[in-house]
């Protein structure tokens, strides 16, 4: 019988993963990580050699490898991933059974019992995003157990394990017959295109379907819109729906603005009366204020770094001053939608980079919703920092 490898774990980590942390990190062994290939299964172990819990080894920008079990009888088969994954497809019942929305996570790493790999449901097809190679091993067993507990038209996938875990540009088809795209996929009730074999992304970021949606419904009837960091935006498509009298979408990328138009389009909008502005944010700002214009609602939806040609932007160093660009070009009264993705900043954090903005302004606000990952982004119970995303959604004065 093939020899399991043993990583011996330091006495100071032991309690955690005993509790049932997921994640790997280097710094949590003392035997080091030894002669292990990507994909490989490993057993944590104490000094005294006797088991903590299973896992396997994919490097990651996060760490080294995810705990799969801690229950030394279970085998990690096809059975395993048969379970696993069924429950999680149980677990999303009620999207799979909503008319409005076809667009949703299925399975979402260690929150659903696998770190490292994420399977999206768009409209019939499914899309797995890898995170390491290591667990990239795993693809064929994982693609069955899809073809065992799914209908599908295809599948696609996105390896995102280059060095810095960047993406991989590849013909992203995996199985089933191939898609025409654009897909054509419902969110409660409103349109949104999406490509899945057109790059890293696809036209659509599922973890803000209940903003959109918030936005949509309560705020914005009747109100000029900016909604900065657009991408594709779906954030300006979710305010013209709810009634907003203008929007204005900036984003950097030249694909934005053809992007932003296919979105407006499928919703019937005559995309022609909104705006859309291919440009750094920074500029748009000092542009809105020479030529004094003002927005009831301002959204912020920075990437976690962004380097253009003039200005490079951190999240974690950059947001207070961001906001002080957004509140100088919104109205009295107006609401600010602050949003980040960046998992190593709190929601504490944030809220206080924010605080400082409003401080330094001499802007006195109010929050009046707070948002992080929706019910399919499950999150691990011993793993805080997989829920990464914080909106907050302010009126200020
Ligand atoms: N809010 C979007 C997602 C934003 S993704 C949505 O909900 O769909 C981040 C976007 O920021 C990318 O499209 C990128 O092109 C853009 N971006 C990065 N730096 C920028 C800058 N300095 N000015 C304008 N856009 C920028």
């Amino acid at each position: 019988m093939k020899k399991i490898k043993e990583w011996m774990i330091h006495p100071t980590y032991i309690k955690r993963y005993q509790d049932g942390f997921p994640l790997i990190t280097k710094d949590a062994l003392i035997s080091g990580v030894g002669p292990v290939n990507e994909g490989d299964i490993v057993h944590l172990v104490n000094q005294e050699n006797k088991f903590i819990a299973k896992a396997y080894y994919g490097k990651q920008n996060k760490g080294i490898g995810w705990v799969l079990t801690t229950n030394r009888q279970m085998k990690l088969d096809a059975v395993f991933f048969l379970e696993t994954i069924r429950k999680a497809i149980n677990y999303r019942a009620s999207f799979y059974n909503d008319n409005q929305t076809n667009a949703f996570r299925v399975f979402n790493g260690e929150g659903d019992g696998i770190g490292g790999v994420t399977i999206d449901y768009y409209a019939g097809y499914y899309l797995i995003n890898w995170y390491s190679e290591g667990i990239y091993t795993y693809k064929k067993v994982i693609v069955q157990t899809l073809d065992q507990l799914v209908d599908f038209h295809a599948i696609y996938e996105k390896k995102r394990f280059q060095r810095k875990g960047e993406y991989i540009d590849d013909d992203d088809f995996v199985a089933g017959t191939r898609g025409e795209f654009p897909l054509i996929v419902k969110e409660n009730g409103m349109h949104y295109a999406v490509d899945l074999n057109d790059g890293a992304m696809t036209g659509i970021f599922l973890d803000q379907r209940d903003v959109r949606k918030a936005i949509r419904d309560t705020y914005v009837e009747g109100k000029r819109v900016l909604n900065t960091f657009s991408y594709t935006g779906a954030f300006s498509v979710a305010a013209s729906l709810g009634g907003a009298a203008q929007t204005t979408s900036v984003d950097l990328a030249k694909r934005s603005l053809p992007k932003t138009i296919e979105q407006f389009s499928v919703n019937g909008i005559d995309y022609e009366a909104e705006n859309i502005h291919v440009m750094d944010v920074f500029d748009y700002f000092k542009y809105a204020r020479r030529k004094k214009l003002s927005f009831d609602m301002v959204i912020l939806d920075p990437p976690s770094f962004a380097r253009s040609k003039k200005y490079t932007f951190s999240v974690a160093k950059d947001y207070t001053k961001l906001l002080k660009e957004a509140l100088s070009v919104t109205t009295k009264g107006g609401m600010i939608v602050a949003s980040t993705n960046n998992a190593t900043l709190t929601m504490r954090k944030f809220k206080g980079m924010l605080a400082k903005g409003f401080q330094e302004t001499k802007t006195s606000y109010r929050m009046l919703e707070e948002h992080s990952l929706p019910k399919d982004f499950r999150v691990h119970k011993h793993f805080a920092r997989g829920n990464y995303l914080k909106v907050l959604i302010y009126q200020v004065n």
